[in-house]
């Protein structure tokens, strides 16, 4: 069996990557801080408490298990945030993501499969958003992203590193089965807010404006599953495994929904009442990010399972309805 390191895996994507790897016959070896993650989400393959910016754990583990390759999920992400405390993002995002390709390249592990964000393009200037749309990101937390993609390419360049970064848009759903999903402490995403006030855990769901230049005036998103999301991991690194060129990737279902049907979509699935109010703006959000996953599709032979976003939400609800407390 083959050993890949998860780093994150004990976060909402990387957990259920460890899911989907364990199940296609990989080992998967979660090292995560559990400042975000849940020790209670690692549910398959052995666990390391720890940090990305511990060389000498690093090394260690590399040492342990024979690895082949590294799959990164382990950023902070609360865009607000980083506004505030850039510092944080910078450290955390891009320091010790170099520190982790570092010790990579020291221990001759050469695939790096990473978790990108469509926040690398900043305010789209033409949608559905491409690869080859240009990358003006307007807070921290995208600019740390888009500086490892840039690290990326350097390290290719010059150590031969194999990578794939996979530039996500709005990560949502649960695993289809139920066991693992959504917890954020704070949470901020739509889609498990939403599903509180479903719950009654929330009063209302606040809509950050309703006079954007859009259909009903709400935010406009690509929501892709997480299910969907693996898959894509696993395709990009055994496509770099059989010689494949490094790239970069978007992954969207190429599809937009406003604020406003996620919200009537919601009270269909759930047959819950879902009060809603307008509020203001939220500072920093693009009127519309949909992305075209067209190269993903034809390069990686990615073919999203969960892309209807009453499936999405389904999926969702279901783990919120048995986890209402989270972990
Ligand atoms: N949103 C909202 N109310 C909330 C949380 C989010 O109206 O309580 C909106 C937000 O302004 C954005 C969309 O929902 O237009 C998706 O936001 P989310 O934070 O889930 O993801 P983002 O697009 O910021 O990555």
């Amino acid at each position: 069996m083959k050993n890949i390191l998860v780093v994150g895996g004990a976060g909402y994507i990387g957990s259920y990557m460890c899911k989907y790897l364990a199940k296609k016959g990989y080992n998967p070896i979660v090292l995560d801080n559990l400042i975000y993650g849940h020790r209670q989400a690692v549910g398959w393959g052995p666990f390391i408490e720890g940090s990305m910016a511990d060389s000498k754990l690093l090394k260690s583990i590399f040492t342990e298990y024979h690895v082949e390759a590294v799959m990164h999920f382990a950023a902070f992400c609360y865009v607000g945030e980083s506004v505030s405390e850039p510092g944080k993002y910078y450290r955390n995002n891009v320091a010790n993501t170099l520190n982790l390709l570092e010790v990579m390249i020291e221990n001759n592990v050469q695939y790096f499969i990473f978790s990108s964000s469509c926040a690398t393009y900043g305010e789209p200037i033409e949608i559905p958003i491409t690869e080859r749309h240009p990358q003006n990101p307007i807070n921290p937390y995208g600019r740390s992203k888009l500086m490892v993609e840039q690290i990326l390419k350097d390290f290719s360049n010059a150590y031969g590193l194999k990578y794939v970064s996979l530039r996500y848009f709005n990560a949502a759903g649960a695993d289809p089965d139920g066991e693992v999903g959504e917890d954020h402490r704070p949470e901020t995403h739509l889609i498990p807010l939403v599903l509180q006030t479903a719950l009654g855990q929330r009063e209302r769901i606040d809509i950050f404006g309703d006079d954007y230049p859009t259909k009903d005036g709400t935010c406009i998103r690509d929501y892709v599953h997480i299910a969907d999301l693996a898959q894509s991991h696993l395709l990009a690194l055994e496509r770099l495994m059989d010689g494949m060129q490094e790239g970069e990737y978007n992954l969207g279902n190429g599809d937009g929904f406003s604020v406003k049907e996620v919200i009537e979509v919601a009270r269909n699935v759930t047959g819950r009442t879902i009060t809603s109010r307008v509020t203001k703006r939220r500072p920093g959000d693009p009127a519309v990010l949909i992305g075209s996953s067209k190269k993903a599709v034809k390069e990686l032979g990615w073919k999203p399972q969960f892309a209807d976003l009453s499936t999405i939400i389904e999926t969702a609800w279901k783990w919120h309805k048995s986890h209402p407390e989270g972990w």
